[in-house]
């Protein structure tokens, strides 16, 4: 419930600012109309704290409306030479993920898209699994911005009120879903690295205290749950060419004065060139096994013959063999080559949280019972520093 109270001045300064012209100065009171669908946008901008929205306890909350799985649409910042921004990779991982969710759930997979300019970008969030999208198309939606797209996130929200909402774990996912689950005071799970259904509800896992456990997290009495997934837990489905999305146009009105922020200049880092590896398909990661820096050097040159890059363990970051930029794992980077090589890495869960889902996994390592065997496709138990010269060699001979 929204309410005005006798603080308000007349200032009119909330009503530019409703997305959806929810709001009339009657009197010299702001008075909200039917449009009003509790977003927040005015309670932040009143100078005087006039307007209050309550809201209802979850518990006593009718949550059988709410249906349909929703993915956010993450767009790249700018598009290359001239073309148009192209959707990030982690939202069709997470379509991947949302489709299996709403077949379960018999409920339709939605894609929120929130852009100045649509490009046809239905026929690809649909063969990636999307039934619906949601599309806000608006001058002001141009690039990202913290106050505008949560506001207008909120509001379909209240509007539609879907089951589940998903988002990656980026710089933006991680700046929009907290602000959303903020102002629609429901939780949020962050970095999920599953999700499942369990008794209809979603099943959210993440892992908790260093990593040493995984967590189970169910939202019964708020909606929509809400998870962000870091890029390259889940995969995207095979796409099927030809199947497109039913897009539904949504109509926001966005002032400009609610943009706080604004970017005054973009710069960006276009670094050594070097592949990065979260988007390398071959990856040769070294551990602790590989005892020091030099006979660690014989990753790089196992990866240059291989054509992929080098990642590390912590243990061989914190050893100094490899940069952080190269850590994979829960506190490093998540990876999801085509093809992960293993050599003297144990497997400890946090390790394991940030490959797991590489497509064909080779471990070796000395100790037959080391975990990382667990998730290996193909396990070698035996000493790295006799393979990895063999494997060298074999390569330079074209075996
Ligand atoms: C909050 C938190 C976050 C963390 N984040 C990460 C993370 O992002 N990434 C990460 O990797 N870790 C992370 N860790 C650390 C993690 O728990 C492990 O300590 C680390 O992964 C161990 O690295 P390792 O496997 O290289 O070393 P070890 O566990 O010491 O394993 C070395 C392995 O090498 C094998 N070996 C030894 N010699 C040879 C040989 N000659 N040939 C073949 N095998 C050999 C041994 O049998 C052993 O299995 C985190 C920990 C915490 C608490």
């Amino acid at each position: 419930m929204i309410e005005v109270s006798k603080k308000c001045i007349g200032c009119s300064k909330c009503v530019p600012v409703c997305p959806f012209g929810a709001i009339n100065m009657v009197d010299k009171k702001a008075t909200m109309n039917e449009a009003c669908n509790l977003c927040g946008a005015c309670v932040q901008t009143c100078p005087v704290q006039a307007i209050t929205i309550t809201r209802e306890k979850a518990s006593s909350r009718d949550l059988s409306g709410y249906k349909g799985v929703w993915v956010y649409v993450e767009l790249t910042e700018t598009g290359d030479k001239g073309h148009p921004k192209k959707i990030k990779p982690v939202t069709l991982e997470l379509l991947g993920a949302g489709r299996r969710l709403a077949d379960e759930l018999k409920e339709d997979l939605c894609a929120v898209l929130l852009t100045d300019k649509n490009h046809d970008y239905e026929k690809e969030l649909g063969a990636y699994g999307a039934d619906k999208v949601y599309l806000v198309e608006h001058d002001e939606l141009f690039e990202y911005n913290t106050d505008i797209f949560s506001t207008v996130i909120t509001s379909l929200v209240n509007r539609h009120k879907p089951s589940s909402m998903l988002y990656g774990a980026t710089i933006q996912g991680r700046d929009l879903a907290p602000r959303v689950a903020s102002t629609l005071y429901v939780g949020l799970t962050a970095d999920c690295t599953a999700l499942a259904i369990k008794d209809g509800l979603l099943l959210q896992s993440r892992p908790a205290f260093g990593g040493n456990i995984m967590a189970d997290i169910l939202a019964p009495s708020s909606r929509p749950q809400m998870a962000t997934v870091r890029p390259n837990v889940m995969k995207a489905i095979e796409p099927v060419l030809g199947r497109s999305a039913v897009v539904v146009r949504e109509s926001a009105k966005i002032d400009k004065s609610l943009r706080r922020v604004k970017v005054l200049e973009r710069k960006i880092d276009h670094g050594t060139g070097a592949v990065k590896i979260e988007n390398a398909n071959i990856i040769v990661s070294g551990g602790r096994g590989m005892k020091t820096k030099e006979k660690f050097h014989q990753l790089e040159e196992l990866s240059r013959l291989l054509g992929g890059v080098v990642g590390a363990s912590r243990a061989a970051v914190d050893l100094g063999f490899k940069d952080k930029a190269h850590q994979v794992g829960q506190s490093g980077t998540t990876v999801s080559p085509k093809l992960y090589l293993s050599f003297g890495i144990s497997g400890a869960v946090q390790h394991i949280v940030g490959m797991k889902s590489s497509d064909v996994i080779v471990a070796v390592n000395k100790d037959a019972n080391a975990p990382i065997f667990n998730v290996a496709k193909y396990g070698i138990v035996g000493d790295a520093h006799e393979i990895v010269p063999k494997l060298i060699e074999a390569l330079k001979k074209g075996k």
